[in-house]
């Protein structure tokens, strides 16, 4: 097949027929008309399986907390590692270049190197700064696909799911209890039914099996806010729940501790051609301004909603479009709804989910259209409204603003096509081969960003013509994955070790799983690292620390926003924490006082122009107020 024709899409289209849900008098509103099996599609390339992969690879790192000295080795995202990955990026060509450092480019990232490819990846910005740090942060089957009764593609989201908890990285996955209130009488056998099929489809995948139908009296027992004259009882289940932007760093992680170069904060300008052919981009590195050009047999590109905008780079239009569909999300705090499960309810539009997360509660979300900034999409203050209004549909005593702690932003990546050829593309995912050396990648969620992943590489692997063996990344297990059932036993000897509380230990284990002993190992050498954050004590110094030394964080902002949660989880933003995390990231990147202040000015002026953004009445204004703050990458901006 010509590979500028070759569309490797998921499944099959799907009728948007009502299902226990509408039945239930609630509309039916899927966001996406089709979606399928990746893995289903995969006969469409030439990756030819070579040798037995071994059984749950691990990372080559692994320490035992306390026991070995530290490895100056293993800091695959430090800034020297960025630096000489930068060097290395611009001298050698490489197999496979990685466009975008979401959760689909870091795990595509992954896949390639782990079939033993020579592999770069490159993002603009931070790892996870665009869609993949403002999800739900749900491993989900995806209630709304039975009502389309699209049953392959629960099914393959849930074997992701139990992929994600049992195996890849029990570290920083976990199962979420969860009910569903029912409101009418009717309710309890539709919605009985559809969670039942989706149980059934789930049994043994990662999460406690068997729902459970709750009386009116045990419902109110599990969630005592709820409001008593609207629930009649509640179906209980599980989902999946992970920090989306940790667990993107760290398949990036991953991904850099196999070999692969990997560098943010390096913005892809341009394609480099022979004849038709791809055979690398520019670059530019937005820390020094350097350009750099990066040579490469085949280039993928997992921008998301970037994705059209690499496109025009090409030139001609592309086989699929991305549109931007903006979702929000609230967060309060944890004492303000009494509830021993999350909740998940029938909007008009979509679902709303109340999600326990640490010691607050995610509320979201909207789907709205959005057409603006892409880098810095902004929550109005219409959007943040309609969350509280569905969210007090359902609680005795109604959230306010006032009760708002943190509120994000997150554009989802669908696919749109808008011709006779690209019209069957209303599919979860599609993978393209525009031009050759160019492979395109797009759509999905989070759930299945490994099979995304699996199905970009393989159809970049069809274009390095040489045999390529074929994803090993289900047994591929997430730095810090390996040894850590064993370190969550040991948490109690090793908070005596380590002189810290079982519960900073358990917090880290959920956090850095087995390369806690990294983080302790600098403890160690510095007592005072081991003390909480003055502004923000659900976190730790050496968290700080860490997230510059070894995680990537290149940015005052990646550490609030990103490496750890401190922007939407403190009432005034992290504002106060901005200068006590700036002196401690300071010596790890080299910063003087000049630019501890700069870093410090610009993450309030961000959190200021976020502000002013909510209180704006529509999505125009909002932008605009937000847009007002500069960005700390310089020409990052052009980047949205
Ligand atoms: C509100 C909301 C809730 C969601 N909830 C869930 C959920 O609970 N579960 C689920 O499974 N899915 C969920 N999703 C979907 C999921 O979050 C996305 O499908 C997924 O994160 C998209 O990842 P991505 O890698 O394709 O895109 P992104 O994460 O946006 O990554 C693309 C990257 O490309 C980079 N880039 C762009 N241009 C360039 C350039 N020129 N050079 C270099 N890099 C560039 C960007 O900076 C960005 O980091 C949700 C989405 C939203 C919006």
């Amino acid at each position: 097949m010509d590979a500028r024709h070759r569309v490797l899409t998921t499944g099959d289209l799907v009728a948007t027929e009502n299902a226990f849900f509408a039945a239930t008098g609630s509309p039916s509103a899927p966001r996406c008309a089709a979606s399928g099996s990746g893995e289903a599609q995969s006969s469409h390339t030439h990756s030819l399986a070579l040798d037995a992969v071994p059984v749950h690879l691990a990372p080559p790192h692994r320490r035992t907390p306390m026991e070995r000295p530290p490895d100056v080795n293993s800091k695959p995202l430090s800034p020297d590692a960025r630096r000489e990955a930068l060097a290395r990026l611009a001298d050698e060509e490489l197999d496979v270049l990685v466009i975008g450092g979401g959760v689909v480019g870091a795990g595509s990232a992954l896949d390639a190197v782990t079939r033993g490819l020579k592999v770069g990846l490159v993002e603009a910005r931070d790892y996870a700064s665009g869609t993949s740090s403002r999800s739900s942060k749900l491993f989900h089957g995806g209630l709304r696909y039975l009502e389309q009764f699209n049953f392959a593609l629960v099914f393959e989201a849930l074997r992701e799911r139990a992929l994600v908890l049992n195996t890849l990285c029990p570290h920083l996955a976990r199962p979420v209890p969860f009910i569903y209130p029912l409101e009418k009488p009717i309710d309890r056998a539709y919605v009985g039914l559809g969670i039942g099929v989706y149980d059934v489809m789930g049994a043994g995948r990662g999460v406690p099996a068997h729902m459970k139908h709750l009386s009116r009296k045990k419902t109110m027992e599990s969630f005592p806010s709820g409001k008593r004259s609207t629930i009649r009882g509640a179906i209980r289940f599980y989902e999946g729940q992970v920090d989306d932007a940790r667990h993107t760093m760290m398949l990036a992680r991953t991904a850099a501790d196999y070999g692969a170069l990997c560098a943010n904060s390096t913005r892809v300008t341009g394609f480099l051609r022979e004849g038709d052919r791809v055979v690398g981009v520019t670059a530019q590195d937005l820390e020094s301004g350097n350009e750099v050009q990066i040579r490469a047999r085949e280039v993928i590109n997992a921008a998301g909603v970037w994705t059209d905008e690499i496109q025009r780079m090409v030139g001609g239009r592309g086989q699929f479009q991305v549109r931007a569909s903006k979702g929000i999300h609230i967060v309060v705090p944890r004492n303000r709804i009494n509830s021993a499960t999350g909740i998940i309810t029938r909007t008009e539009k979509s679902l709303l989910f109340i999600i326990p997360w640490g010691s607050h509660w995610i509320i979201g979300t909207t789907d709205t259209d959005w057409n603006l900034d892409l880098a810095h999409p902004a929550a109005s203050r219409t959007d943040i409204d309609y969350v509280l209004d569905q969210a007090n549909k359902l609680l005795a005593d109604p959230l306010t603003r006032e009760d708002v702690v943190g509120v994000y932003a997150g554009l989802r990546p669908l696919l749109s096509g808008e011709s006779e050829s690209t019209s069957k593309l209303s599919r979860e995912h599609a993978v393209t081969s525009p031009v050759r050396g160019l492979t395109m990648i797009a759509g999905g969620k989070y759930t299945t960003y490994r099979v995304m992943a699996k199905d970009a590489v393989d159809a970049a692997a069809h274009g390095l013509e040489q045999l390529v063996p074929p994803s090993c990344t289900e047994r591929v297990l997430l730095a810090g994955a390996d040894g850590y059932l064993g370190d969550h036993n040991a948490r109690h000897l090793i908070a005596e070790r380590s002189k810290l509380h079982v519960s900073k230990i358990e917090h880290l284990l959920g956090r850095y799983g087995s390369l806690i002993s990294e983080l302790l190992d600098l403890v160690a050498e510095r007592p005072e690292l081991g003390e909480p954050l003055a502004t923000a004590p659900e976190y730790l110094r050496v968290e700080a620390y860490y997230a510059a030394s070894h995680e990537g964080a290149l940015h005052l902002e990646d550490v609030l926003t990103r490496r750890t949660r401190i922007s939407i989880e403190t009432p005034d933003r992290g504002d106060a924490a901005a200068a006590e995390v700036a002196e401690l990231i300071a010596p790890v990147l080299g910063w003087d006082d000049q630019h501890v202040a700069r870093e410090i000015e610009h993450y309030r002026a961000r959190v200021k122009a976020e502000r002013d953004s909510q209180t704006q009445q529509d999505d125009h204004t909002a932008d605009a107020a937000r847009l007002g703050a500069p960005d700390v990458r310089v020409g990052a901006r052009d980047a949205g």
